[in-house]
């Protein structure tokens, strides 16, 4: 159902029918010393993926960058600014809305995403009343915090989470064959927000927050998967 593999007729053609897009965004970012950068758009993506193959609804393009100022001292990451991004986000947004599409389901795999995503559905939706615009974080769904509270207890974490780290070794195993050096320490689990990357590198040097992140699996990344996707599905209704 991802929409980057149909053509134009084939999605004037859904419209017809539904109206209702799947839109995953993410960031490429430092997810510590085993994580992969692209944890968060590809978990998105990927939950996305299957929701809209189970849902039958499309799925657009994902968006795999993010507003990650705060992970800018970490090599690797790429970042728009919150005014940018949000600018960004809006004009993609709205280009799917001028197509015709009414309902638009941003699953979102990036904490920095959250307010600048909320500004964005504000600045579309301040001036009309047509659009249904709603945000999923997945990893703040209910289901998946329980088993993720149950497995790995206050070890999860705050970034580079064992969960999300979980998930992209179930749908990106080929990342993950080689072991990568860990030296686990008890990071700051809590610190004031927002933060410069230099601060944020000199409050979590390895860049987690809280996890112990060899706690993850492929495992539990298979669990947290279907909980994420069986979750989101549930939350669409009947198709
Ligand atoms: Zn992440």
């Amino acid at each position: 159902m991802e929409i980057y593999l149909k053509t134009w007729p084939e999605v004037e053609k859904y419209l017809k029918k539904k109206k209702t897009l799947i839109f995953p965004v993410g960031s490429s970012e430092q997810h510590g010393p085993t994580g992969i950068i692209g944890i968060d758009f590809l978990t998105a993506w990927e939950i996305a993926k299957a929701v809209g193959e189970r849902a039958q609804i499309m799925v657009a393009s994902p968006m795999p960058y993010g507003m990650a100022e705060h992970h800018m001292a970490f090599p690797g990451t790429g970042s728009l600014s919150p005014l940018t991004y949000i600018q960004v986000m809006t004009e993609l947004l709205q280009s799917y809305i001028h197509h015709g599409f009414e309902k638009i389901i941003v699953i979102n795999g990036h904490g920095g995403n959250i307010a600048p995503l909320t500004s964005a559905f504000s600045q579309i939706l301040g001036r009309q009343g047509k659009t249904h615009l709603e945000l999923i974080n997945w990893w703040h769904l209910p289901e998946v915090t329980e088993y993720e509270q149950k497995v790995f207890k206050d070890e999860n974490g705050f970034h580079a989470t064992c969960g999300e780290i979980s998930v992209t070794m179930k749908t990106h195993p080929q990342a993950y064959l080689k072991p990568r050096p860990y030296r686990h320490f008890k990071t700051a689990s809590k610190s004031a927000w927002p933060l410069s990357g230099a601060q944020f590198r000199k409050t979590f040097p390895d860049g987690r927050m809280g996890s112990r992140a060899s706690l993850a699996s492929l495992r539990h990344g298979e669990v947290i998967f279907e909980k994420a996707v069986a979750a989101i599905q549930r939350k669409l209704g009947p198709k």
